[in-house]
């Protein structure tokens, strides 16, 4: 994952819950550009807690992050190919870089995407595009392990159930 036109200290939350999102539904990285210590912090004290090797990496350059792509690029914008028509060549590509972007998008990163995709071809946000694209190509999350978490939600119809690395089932 990479995620431009952060705003350092103005939407350290939506930025975070980008990370979030792509801890929870499977991504293993994301690249934040510009870097922003504050959101690495706050991710390293969710894989703490809550365990998973997901880290988060501040970027000075997103050209260098593309450059590195070890698989195709996928920039998610409204103004994009729609993403049903697109899923097909995702799946199977091996590893992917996708981008999601803030207030302003560098009109760069059109040309330099593989696929510029898009989740309803009208504007919402970028957390929303991300759920709905890890949730197409790696499936919904409810399975998914956190290897070394310390603590883990059992999940129940009612009320709130956590509990400790180590504790007996009940
Ligand atoms: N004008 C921006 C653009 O060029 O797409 C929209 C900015 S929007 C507030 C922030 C981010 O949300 C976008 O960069 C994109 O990653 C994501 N986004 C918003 N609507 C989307 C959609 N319909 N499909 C895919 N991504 C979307």
């Amino acid at each position: 994952m990479l995620r431009v036109g952060h705003r350092p200290g103005r939407d350290p939350r939506l930025t975070t819950h980008v990370a979030l999102v792509a801890r929870a539904f499977g991504a293993r990285r994301l690249y934040l550009h510009p870097p922003d210590p504050a959101v690495v912090e706050s991710l390293r004290g969710v894989r703490e807690r809550w365990g998973g090797a997901f880290e988060v990496e501040g970027t000075p350059s997103w050209g260098e992050v593309l450059r590195a792509a070890r698989g195709p690029v996928v920039h998610l914008t409204m103004y994009g190919l729609p993403l049903g028509r697109v899923l097909p060549r995702l799946r199977g590509a091996g590893e992917l870089l996708v981008i999601v972007g803030g207030a302003k998008v560098p009109g760069r990163l059109y040309g330099a995407a593989t696929y510029n995709v898009s989740v309803g071809s009208q504007p919402h946000s970028e957390v929303a595009a991300l759920a709905v694209l890890l949730a197409e190509l790696l499936g919904l999350p409810d399975a998914r392990e956190f290897p070394g978490a310390r603590q883990r939600i059992v999940p129940r119809a009612r009320g709130k159930r956590v509990v400790r690395a180590g504790a007996r089932r009940t």
